[in-house]
């Protein structure tokens, strides 16, 4: 026994995100340790961490010098307010995140989640052009099965309809959506990035046509899709979506928070496909998942825009209690020191083919419909129970974690599997197989 068990009366005070909470609470699914690679439960049964974390956790969990810069920032600096005052971590965290980013990408501004990140560009888009004078540019054009994040911002440019219903009109200029760039009738069981497929970006012309391309300040797209179900842009997509957005004038910006730091084999996924957006936003791997933090790295070019005249004005009338904090910060700078010296992007993109090869295996296995995958990330797609759609994903998700000792992720009926950049060959073959013995016992 590790711990005390969790109390009955405390679970029925707990109200979990995004999950079936009354079910939750008839058979918990609670993590009490972690280490490398691997959970304990409360009784410590050791289970294998299939989906880092939750798309964060890209070194492997509690590092000794992630935890050292933690603690230690903790009793040299705990807090520092962030509006007209700096300290000197999150001054040091922004040059080193500005030098992994693609040249001319040379300011970050922080925030605390993905969601904020995603809020925080809207508004720096909004913004840009309004002091340009350019007030009719307050569109944003965005994907079919894009997330970005769940606040009113990212929560309107989503493509997830479960995300938006019930929660009232959107925010205004939200509503054109690109097609996701994958055809299900012949595009099945792709292997990375499809070759081809740049056209699906030309649907931008369409939305151009009909609102006026002058009327759109931003396209917000995820470099690979990733809550909707792992789907990759193909080869040349993303370049042609530049193009497309330098001839309307509209900014780009790439929603990096999972895709930043590691997970498709370069500090960013805007490297992978050798193409400059205006923006970029971050969250999650910054600080490894220890301490939350996102971001928004920007070209000089907007953030000049807003410099005032008088030099007692504000630039920019937004920010958070804890931008940048220090916690944060240390976090943030420990993370990127070990990412540096251990190769861990270099290590997850030789790794990549090894993984795409053991969970491809899985093709021909009992309910599987489609595998998708891209850098350290794949989705196992499973044919829905008629009439009961997203049951099958949840019973795989109970009898991966009660029964095989595994946590995955599930997006309705697709299992997805995010290893760490530091996961072994033999755990990813221990999370295909945990996989394939659930996938010949489910319903
Ligand atoms: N953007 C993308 C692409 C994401 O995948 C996520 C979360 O998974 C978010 C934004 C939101 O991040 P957070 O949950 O930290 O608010």
């Amino acid at each position: 026994m590790l711990d005390t068990p969790t109390l009955p009366n405390d679970l029925e005070s707990y109200w979990l995100p995004f999950t079936p909470n009354r079910d939750f609470k008839s058979r918990p699914r609670l993590l009490a340790k972690a280490e490398g690679m691997h959970y304990r439960d409360q009784e410590g049964r050791k289970i294998l961490d299939a989906i880092s974390g939750l798309w964060c956790v890209n070194a492997g969990h509690a590092r000794k010098p992630i935890v050292e810069a933690i603690r230690a920032q903790a009793a040299e600096l705990d807090y520092a307010p962030s509006f007209h005052f700096a300290h000197p971590k999150v001054v040091r965290l922004a040059g080193r995140i500005s030098a992994l980013a693609p040249k001319g990408l040379d300011n970050v501004f922080f925030c605390n989640s993905g969601s904020e990140a995603a809020d925080t560009a809207m508004k720096i888009a909004r913004g840009y052009f309004a002091a340009k004078g350019e007030n009719q540019r307050f569109r944003f054009v965005s994907r079919a099965r894009s997330y970005h994040g769940v606040n009113f911002g990212g929560m309107s440019l989503g493509g997830l309809p479960n995300n938006q219903k019930g929660f009232g009109p959107l925010l205004p200029g939200t509503d054109h959506r690109l097609p996701i760039p994958y055809d299900p009738a012949k595009d099945r069981f792709t292997k990375g990035e499809l070759q081809g497929g740049e056209n699906y970006a030309d649907a931008l012309e369409a939305i151009c046509a009909e609102v006026g391309g002058e009327t759109i300040a931003a396209v917000i797209v995820e470099p690979m899709t990733g809550s909707g179900g792992v789907f990759a842009s193909p080869a040349n997509y993303l370049s042609r979506l530049r193009t497309l957005c330098d001839r309307h004038g509209i900014l780009l910006i790439f929603d990096e928070v999972i895709t930043g730091f590691g997970r498709l084999g370069y500090a960013f996924a805007a490297e992978r496909y050798g193409v400059v957006p205006d923006m970029i936003t971050f969250a999650k791997g910054v600080t490894n998942g220890a301490v939350p933090m996102g971001g928004v790295i920007v070209k000089q070019t907007l953030t000049q825009a807003f410099e005032p005249k008088a030099p007692y004005a504000i630039d920019f009338f937004h920010g958070y209690t804890y931008t940048g904090h220090p916690l944060a910060a240390a976090a943030g700078i420990a993370t990127l020191d070990l990412y540096r010296d251990e190769g861990l992007f270099e290590r997850g993109l030789a790794l990549e083919p090894k993984f795409r090869a053991a969970v491809h295996e899985l093709e021909g296995a009992r309910h599987v419909i489609d595998i998708r995958s891209i850098g350290l990330a794949a989705a196992i797609e499973m044919e829905p129970i008629k009439d009961a759609p997203g049951k099958r994903g949840y019973d795989a998700l109970n009898k991966l974690f009660f029964e095989e000792n595994l946590v995955v992720r599930i997006s309705g009926d697709t299992i997805v599997l995010i290893p760490a950049l530091v996961a072994s060959e033999s755990e990813i073959a221990r999370m295909v197989e945990g996989v394939r013995a659930v996938l010949g016992r489910l319903d």
